[in-house]
């Protein structure tokens, strides 16, 4: 029996690092999965359709809620995301090592879900450091960079409640812990 949990689910707040962390992992591990999410955000310079997102109008979107489609829904930053249900349970049935780019209401969502899942939260160093970082990245308007650090400040009192809270000051330190978790050699918090 696969006793090892193969549904790693990694959240941060914008600008917290997850997303360089997730493609340093599935370049060094192709045979990981990686679950693709549906939103209505509209893309980004460097997305790509299919890798990034499926970015699908808010209509569309509302219609797979109603088909049952996600495995899970939430609104972030004025947008709806979601994780297509069939794929990310083909991964789990075929006992794949399954990553998940989610926010906290989605990493709620899925423990409670698979409750075997295990949920890490990427914490920049200090508020500075990340308000920083989140305005040099330059890929958010002003308005969309306002929502991020209201929703931030409050979904970094969610850490705690994460098993693991990796603190990503410095990059390769980052994806070092996050490999240790996944290779079941860090301490639980
Ligand atoms: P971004 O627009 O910066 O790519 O993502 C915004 C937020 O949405 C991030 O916190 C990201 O983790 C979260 N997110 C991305 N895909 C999903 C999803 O399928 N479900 C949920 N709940 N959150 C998601």
């Amino acid at each position: 029996m696969n006793v090892r949990p193969n549904l790693y689910i990694i959240s941060s707040v914008a600008g917290g690092g997850k997303s360089t962390i997730i493609a340093a992992l599935l370049k060094e591990f192709p045979d990981f999965y990686f679950s693709v999410s549906c939103t209505t955000r509209e893309p980004r310079p460097g997305d790509v359709e299919g890798q990034s997102y499926y970015f699908l109008s808010t209509k569309e979107f509302q219609k797979r809620i109603a088909a049952g489609q996600f495995y899970e829904w939430a609104e972030v930053h004025g947008n709806y995301y979601g994780t297509p249900k069939d794929p990310i349970l083909a991964a789990i049935r075929d006992h794949r090592v399954a990553l998940l780019d989610l926010d906290v209401q989605g990493a709620k969502s899925v423990k409670a879900l698979r409750p075997e899942s295990v949920t890490i939260f990427i914490e920049p160093p200090s508020r500075e450091i990340w308000i920083e970082r989140l305005i040099r990245r330059g890929t958010d308007s002003q308005t969309s960079i306002e929502r991020r650090i209201e929703n931030g400040i409050r979904e970094l009192d969610e850490a705690p409640n994460f098993d693991y809270v990796v603190v990503n000051d410095r990059l390769e330190d980052a994806i070092r812990d996050v490999k240790s978790i996944l290779f079941g050699t860090k301490k639980q918090n």
